[in-house]
């Protein structure tokens, strides 16, 4: 599956296997646990997939073996109170 993401920007998927599609979903779901947001718009029965492109979208059985976008999982650091060597006051390492 070729899906747009935006003008001439493409991203090729392969259909995911059914471990795949479970992880996926999974995985979404956990992420709302955990405060991220669905990354699609559902209007009128028509979904249109958003910003960030990730686990978060909609999802398909055409999907591959998606996901988090980096800003994602940040966000799910943050919801963890993970930050690399926050325990150095002066290290600015991640
Ligand atoms: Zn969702």
């Amino acid at each position: 599956m070729i899906r747009v993401l935006s003008g001439n920007t493409y991203l090729l998927h392969k259909s995911a296997t059914f471990a795949q599609f479970v992880a996926n979903t999974v995985s979404h779901e956990i992420g709302h646990t955990f405060g991220l947001l669905d990354a699609y718009l559902s209007t009128g029965g028509i979904v249109t997939d958003t910003s960030p492109y990730d686990i978060m979208q909609s999802g398909s059985n055409a999907d591959g073996d998606l996901t988090f976008s980096s800003r994602n999982q940040n966000l799910l650091r943050a919801a963890l109170g993970i930050h690399a060597n926050g325990d150095r006051a002066n290290d600015t390492r991640t």
